[in-house]
């Protein structure tokens, strides 16, 4: 069929209701009404919200949700949360905590809540003498800023501390304004982002510059979670996998293209967490790996070495600017579940819980590669993936499957020709 004819210029398509939005959709791709159907089907998210949250919603896209158990964080059992598409991510969770669970699991803290928004000035002619009239402003800045958000400040928030950057740029010096606020148990971005724009004006005023940009940074190097956890060797499987698991952080911390993957590997479980929550995963992503970098080259989020004792000791540091309130937590009713199920009552906590998952996370990935490698485990729910490509139904999928692993060919080919046998018996 040719598409030649289709319309993508559609005027005032953001005012009408969804179903009429899946109508016009429907008919540009030609979806038949089965497809359609499961489209509408928003499942444990109201169509109504959905369309609230985001512009020209049509349905929603369904994330399954498991539950990491084994995990111990600073003394108290928890059932984690994990929304992930992909295969593997929750079972590595369950294997890394119940592996350290005997030793006490993992011991976490946080730096603080503080977000940084950032007030670009250009064409100031004095930019260093323009930096300290600034910095001499604070006290008009805290009210400013204050003012912006007595909500926030009824929680224990708000403004913190002011720095200004001279920064070299393509373009010449560039005045940057950073205001450090307190967002309590907000992710904050909404929060400080409007205090950046209060401040815009008078910050022309002082620099004698023009002001462009006012928004916050997501690396959020003031709002650091931490996690820590020591492995027993009799609960890994020995001095050797211990040393590999070393050496593989080695790996990342020497060479990005290894460690993108290995942070990647983090952030299964990290984004998992966060989404589960309704908090915002790019946001976490873009400060996890800005500051991976911060050192001038991409390294390692983790850090593995010997106790003193000969285990394996694992920690992790990363921005983590998530809250309870604000964005989809508060509306979304799995985002309000999830938080019930860990329960948390502060962001930080939230935080921190979310860095430990990211440890385990690593851990298992680091210690599958540094033995069996990470095909293995992957392979019996890969195999039942391929087996519904192939196009396995009900108990078909689970047969197929089975099949294939015990074959050692997880190929859609030859779960074509396994079903084909199975049905034709
Ligand atoms: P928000 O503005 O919806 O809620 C925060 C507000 O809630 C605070 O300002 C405060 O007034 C109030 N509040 C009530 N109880 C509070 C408490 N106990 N602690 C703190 N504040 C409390 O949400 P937000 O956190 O400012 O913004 C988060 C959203 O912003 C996310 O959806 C994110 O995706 C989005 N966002 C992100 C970026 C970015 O990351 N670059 C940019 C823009 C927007």
């Amino acid at each position: 069929m040719s598409h030649a004819h289709r319309n993508a210029r559609i005027p005032g398509f953001h005012r009408k209701s969804p179903q009429e939005r899946l109508r016009i959709v429907a008919e540009f791709a030609g979806l038949d009404s089965a497809t359609t159907d499961r489209l509408a089907d928003t499942g444990g998210l109201d169509l109504d919200l959905a369309d609230r949250l985001v512009e020209n919603v049509v349905g929603s896209m369904n994330i399954p949700l498991g539950i990491a158990t084994n995990m111990k964080v600073d003394g108290e059992d928890l059932l984690i949360p994990m929304a992930t598409e992909e295969s593997s991510v929750v079972a590595a969770v369950c294997n890394a905590a119940r592996q350290c669970y005997d030793a006490g699991g993992f011991t976490t803290s946080m730096s603080g809540t503080l977000m940084i928004a950032q007030i670009q000035a250009i064409d100031v002619a004095d930019p260093h003498a323009a930096r300290l009239r600034v910095l001499d402003r604070r006290d008009d800045i805290k009210a400013l800023c204050d003012g912006c958000d007595p909500v926030l400040l009824k929680f224990g928030g708000g403004f913190r501390d002011v720095e200004v950057r001279v920064i070299d740029s393509l373009g010449g010096p560039m005045l940057v304004t950073h205001l450090i606020v307190d967002t309590r148990d907000a992710m904050g971005a909404n929060a400080v982002n409007t205090m950046a724009e209060t401040l815009a004006p008078h910050i022309a005023q002082w620099t004698g510059g023009r002001v462009y940009l006012r928004i916050l940074s997501n690396l959020a190097d003031r709002r650091l979670a931490r996690a820590h956890a020591v492995w027993p060797l009799d609960q890994i499987g020995g001095a050797e996998v211990r040393d590999g698991i070393i050496s593989a952080y080695h790996f990342a911390a020497a060479d990005p293209y290894r460690a993108a993957t290995h942070n990647k590997g983090i952030m299964n479980g990290i984004s998992a967490v966060v989404l589960a929550t309704g908090n915002d995963t790019r946001a976490v992503e873009a400060g996890a790996h800005a500051y991976a970098a911060r050192q001038g080259h991409y390294g390692s989020l983790t850090r593995f070495e010997t106790t003193k004792d000969g285990a394996l000791s694992g920690s992790i540091e990363l921005p983590m600017a998530v809250g309870l309130i604000g964005g989809a937590t508060k509306v979304h009713p799995t985002a309000q579940a999830s938080l019930k199920i860990l329960g948390v009552t502060s962001a930080e906590r939230l935080a921190r819980i979310i860095a430990a998952v990211g440890l385990a996370q690593n851990f298992s990935a680091l210690k599958a590669l540094a033995t069996t490698g990470i095909q293995k485990g992957h392979m019996a729910l890969h195999a039942q993936n391929i087996a519904m490509m192939a196009g396995a139904v009900g108990e078909e999928i689970e047969r197929v499957a089975r099949i294939l692993v015990e074959r050692g060919t997880v190929r859609q080919d030859v779960a074509q020709a396994v079903l084909q046998e199975l049905r034709g018996a």
